[in-house]
């Protein structure tokens, strides 16, 4: 790991751009501002993927049934999901992203970490970055970012979620930012976790950052020392700006448990579109598709499919989730809580198997495929492997 950072204090920026679909959507339509808005599927069968402030105050979330949102918000104006004008606007958000930060970790088409430690002279104070990060979204994508700063990726995550919209909070002493939200809030503490937590009578991350022997009676030793240590804010977790992702994914909880084929294959769907737009946004194809479904009694059920070539066109992705969810048994029986769909086998999207038709491409990758042979020949296979994830 980058070890040589570990004297000066980090600091992290956690950017992510507000109810990104539907702000799109308003920007692009000024007779839709100030009105709510709801981005997702089909009116009658579809699903919520993005909701805008003024749909959210009617109670309206992400991955609700679009009959239910209708019914809690019969004003709001449907519009279907444009994934690529999306992903083309992600791509310049990460440009803006690249320019005030030298590590960019990207989460999703809208929102990345940055750690910008010891950029002061170059870039200024990190709440000066956050705001000219917020000033460029505004004029140049006409979008609103919220931002959080902080030592550690959780907190500044946590940070920039409790200011939106348009929000800019600065962490300074993690444990006690963190000491009175409550302890779902903490990275690895599910609805389940929660649910044994609050049983024992934590409420607040405050009352987890001791520990306790309950604690430990509950959920094993270790993990109770890892949670108590992130609850004080311990998150030493860095931003990996060059990992190269094993796999993309979209999933989402529901509200309310589905019942019904039709409508997780419609999730699926709109899952798969949303996975195969960050692929593109990333200049990736991906050659597995995995469906995973958790019924209402949290049992996860998992079919995976090898396409027979890498592929970023979120139709063919839709047709395989459509494939292996005919795979998993009992759907119409036992309530689904969440599905998800993720995308494995990653390959460029400029890799050998575009260069069919250009001569002088086809050369210069198989003169890199000797080059690579060559080093294998001479310091093994993970030299290569390293080198690839380093480009
Ligand atoms: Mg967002």
């Amino acid at each position: 790991m980058t070890g040589q950072r570990v004297s000066c204090p980090r600091v992290i920026l956690h950017v992510d751009l507000d109810a990104f679909y539907a702000s799109v959507e308003q920007r692009d339509d000024p007779s839709l501002r100030g009105r709510p808005v709801v981005v997702g599927g089909h009116a009658r069968r579809g699903v919520v993927c993005a909701a805008s402030y003024e749909a959210r105050k009617f109670g309206v979330k992400s991955a609700m049934p679009m009959v239910r949102a209708l019914e809690l918000c019969p004003q709001a104006v449907v519009l279907p999901v444009r994934m690529d004008h999306y992903a083309t606007i992600s791509r310049d958000f990460f440009a803006i992203l690249h320019a005030h930060a030298p590590l960019v970790e990207g989460l999703s088409l809208d929102e990345a970490f940055l750690d910008v430690s010891g950029c002061e002279r170059l870039l200024g104070e990190p709440p000066a970055i956050a705001r000219s990060i917020k000033a460029r979204v505004r004029e140049e994508l006409a979008l609103v970012a919220s931002v959080g700063v902080a030592p550690g990726k959780m907190s500044a995550k946590i940070a920039s979620d409790l200011g939106k919209p348009d929000g800019l909070v600065v962490v300074d002493d993690v444990a006690r930012f963190l000491a009175p939200l409550p302890v779902g809030r903490l990275w690895g503490v599910g609805e389940v976790m929660e649910k044994s937590l609050l049983a024992i009578g934590v409420r607040t991350i405050g009352d987890l950052a001791g520990g306790s022997e309950h604690l430990t009676a509950r959920v094993g030793a270790d993990h109770a020392r890892h949670l108590a240590a992130l609850a004080r804010g311990e998150d030493d977790r860095q931003v990996e700006p060059d990992r190269r992702a094993v796999s993309i994914g979209a999933e989402d909880t529901f509200e309310t448990d589905l019942g019904d084929l039709e409508l997780c294959a419609e999730h699926l769907l709109v899952q798969g579109d949303r996975a195969a737009a960050r692929l593109r946004a990333e200049g990736l194809r991906a050659r597995v598709v995995v469906v995973k479904v958790k019924y209402a009694d949290h049992t996860l059920v998992t079919r995976r499919t090898t396409l027979g070539r890498a592929t970023a066109d979120g139709r063919l992705i839709g047709q395989a989730t459509r494939r292996l969810l005919a795979e998993v048994p009992g759907i119409d029986k036992r309530g689904v809580r969440l599905t998800g769909v993720s995308l494995a086998g990653l390959e460029d999207e400029s890799g050998p198997r575009q260069l069919g038709f250009d001569e002088p491409e086809v050369a210069r990758g198989e003169s890199l495929g000797k080059a690579l042979d060559q080093i294998a020949a001479k310091f093994g296979d993970d030299a290569i492997g390293r080198a690839l994830r380093r480009k």
